[in-house]
């Protein structure tokens, strides 16, 4: 079978990985030179989106923020999943608050803005703190902003106007009521077209500016699991969805609110390459191949550590640990990797970070001590 893939970063490369043994050919389509490439190699194997598509069995995606039009020609293919609707979903948090509502899952309390009497009715109807974030292309805590207190308006405005004076027209601003939460966790989950799902354990997430640092799949909390998948299938029943669906959440006293939704494998599922029976690359790649869902159930506790901008790995740590590279040039900020880390029990596993934690410099690493000393 042949699927391509929008978008050739990282993901499309693990899902490349996963899918060589089911003998799925992956090929990606790279939309900034519109090339078709080797998800590995990055040969070039074909130029323009319609060749690409005429050969594709099944179509699927890496990533959300994708021009309307690149979305419409897959989805007039028929091949396309999880389908159009679905990437601009995760790609348009205008959108996605309204799934989220209709699928009636708990989540901040919202306004749409597009001017200045709507920021001022959001101040105005959710009080301060409010985060604000772009409603269009954000990533990686991007496009955001915060007001902590009645100062921070005019200031906050100012650059919220400017953002909006140089952006396209479909662009705007969503502000949220600023959550304050216990703990951030996801849950990565894969639903077959037959409606058929298959959840894996919550992960917990710790980030530093913005950015995923390290998630830990070693909760075993059932409350919280069932609140999770509750809403998991709420949400991808609502949008019939096909593939693997990642929801973040905030744990807010041992009650779950929806941050948002990628409608994509995601960096809190990379630990389940090692600490899952089925990864979630092979498990997205049989959803859209229309393949069995492969066994969600951890095989051990596990600790995923991003590898971001220029990083120092000693050679040594690859004894006790899954080294995963992107073959990307480091830059400041950019994901180039990624280290997994699992143990037989949850103990172990904080030994082990605390290891890691000594091995690795921790401005390069800067929550893996951190990581450990959460799982004590
Ligand atoms: P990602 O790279 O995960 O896609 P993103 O740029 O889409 O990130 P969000 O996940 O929406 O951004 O927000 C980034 C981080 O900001 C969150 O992980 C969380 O720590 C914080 N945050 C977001 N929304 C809220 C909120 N309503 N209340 C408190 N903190 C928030
Ligand atoms: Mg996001
Ligand atoms: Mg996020």
């Amino acid at each position: 079978m042949n699927v391509l893939i929008l978008g050739a970063g990282q993901l499309a490369r693990m899902m490349s990985l996963a899918g060589a043994p089911l003998n799925l050919h992956i090929s990606a389509f790279d939309v900034n030179s519109g090339n078709t490439v080797h998800p590995l190699t990055r040969e070039v194997l074909g130029q323009g989106l319609a060749s690409a598509i005429e050969r594709a069995d099944v179509i699927t995606a890496e990533f959300e923020h994708i021009a309307p039009d690149i979305l419409e020609q897959c989805q007039a293919s028929g091949k396309f999943l999880p389908g159009a609707e679905a990437i601009l979903t995760g790609g348009d948090r205008r959108i996605e608050k309204s799934v989220l509502d209709k699928a009636g899952v708990n989540n901040a309390p919202y306004n749409v803005i597009n001017q200045r009497e709507d920021y001022d009715a959001a101040i105005s109807k959710l009080g301060l703190p409010l985060i604000l974030k772009s409603a269009l292309d954000g990533y990686d805590g991007k496009g955001q902003w915060r007001i902590k207190s009645t100062e921070d308006v005019e200031a906050t405005w100012q650059s919220v106007e400017a953002f909006l004076a140089d952006a396209d027209d479909r662009q705007c601003v969503i502000a949220e009521t600023f959550i304050p939460f216990d703990r951030e966790v996801s849950l990565i989950g894969v639903r077959g077209a037959n409606g058929d799902t298959a959840m894996y354990p919550l992960t917990e997430n710790i980030h530093t500016d913005g950015i995923l640092s390290v998630s830990v799949a070693a909760d075993d909390n059932h409350a919280l699991q069932q609140q999770a998948e509750q809403m998991f299938k709420a949400v991808a029943d609502a949008l019939n969805y096909v593939g693997v669906l990642a929801i973040e959440f905030f744990d807010v006293d041992g009650t779950l609110m929806v941050n948002e939704i990628a409608p994509r494998v995601h960096n809190s599922g990379h630990w389940t390459q090692q600490g899952a029976w089925v990864c979630q690359f092979e498990n997205h790649l049989r959803a859209v191949c229309g393949l069995p869902l492969g066994d969600t159930s951890r095989v051990a506790p596990t600790a995923m550590i991003n590898m971001v901008g220029h990083v120092n790995v000693p050679q040594a740590i690859m004894s006790g640990c899954h080294l995963h590279w992107y073959d990307k040039a480091p830059r400041p900020g950019r994901k180039i990797g990624h280290i997994n880390v699992t143990a037989a029990s949850r103990e172990a596993l904080a030994e082990q970070l605390t290891t890691l934690s000594q091995a690795l410099d921790s401005t390069e690493f800067p929550a893996v001590k951190e990581a450990a000393e959460r799982l004590r």
